[in-house]
């Protein structure tokens, strides 16, 4: 699996201390992050205007993606798996986000008539887990 690090290089984005630290976060916690989410992660530790610029330093390189979310907050989410359109769920509860299986070749045959500028469909809910831990209580 490639580090934080390796993704960043192949993405010619400079593996900085703060955009390695940040990446990591992404990559392991499977969780969608606004600027405010992640900068109250680090316990506000970071400088805001940084956490700010380093977010939009990995999205600009393609290294994560954006999301208006249902909230009609803007998240960050990293998506491990290669570019194809694919709709994303993303639990209220704890925040995961998890890819739901790839629209069929059909789908994606007749979007080929379009110029689509952006692909991002969203559900949101409580995720199997949380449905799992909380019962139906969440
Ligand atoms: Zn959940």
């Amino acid at each position: 699996m490639s580090t934080p690090s390796d993704i960043l290089k192949e993405h010619g984005v400079r593996p900085t201390r703060l955009r390695i630290k940040v990446l990591n976060v992404l990559m392991n916690t499977r969780k969608s992050f606004s600027f405010q989410e992640m900068y109250a992660y680090f316990d506000r530790g970071e400088d805001r205007v940084t956490m700010y610029r380093i977010l939009n330093d990995l999205y600009h390189g393609g290294v994560i993606e954006w999301v208006v979310d249902i909230d009609g907050i803007n998240r960050f989410v990293y998506y491990p798996e290669s570019f194809g359109i694919r709709p994303s769920f993303r639990c209220r509860h704890c925040g995961s986000v998890s890819c739901l299986t790839p629209l069929p070749e059909y789908y994606i045959d007749e979007l080929k008539n379009y110029w689509i500028d952006d692909a991002m469909l969203l559900f949101s809910g409580i995720c199997d887990q949380c449905l799992k831990d909380n019962g139906k209580k969440v």
